[in-house]
């Protein structure tokens, strides 16, 4: 099981990361843990790559929107070994939840 922590703490953690460099065609079909509970399988058209952290450490962004640090392992054969996961909180996206928040309770208002 990956390590969930606050996306604080994953930033710090993961300080430093590039936009991707490198095509990731080589790690089509292997899968990875992946903080939201499910085990993702990697494809290139669909894994969206957060960042690239130099030299085999990737952070992945899934359809959950849980960023999770990966390492590659092995040479010929390549593997995903999950090491911190993190829940993406947008700061954009995050302030329109609030304001949704706030209005489905004016509503309630106007209802009574
Ligand atoms: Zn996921």
């Amino acid at each position: 099981m990956v390590d969930v922590v606050s996306m604080n703490e994953f930033e710090q953690k993961t300080g430093g990361g590039v936009p991707l460099r490198r095509k990731m065609t080589i790690f089509e079909g292997i899968p990875y843990e992946c903080g939201c509970g499910e085990t993702h399988i990697f494809s290139p058209s669909q894994t969206r790559v957060y960042c690239e952290l130099g030299g085999r450490d990737y952070v992945f962004l899934c359809l959950n929107e849980y960023v999770t640090l990966v390492k590659v392992k092995g040479f010929s054969s390549h593997k995903f070994k999950s090491l911190l996961s993190a829940k993406l909180i947008d700061p954009i996206e995050d302030k329109n939840r609030q304001i949704d928040r706030m209005s489905d309770k004016e509503s309630e208002v106007e209802f009574l």
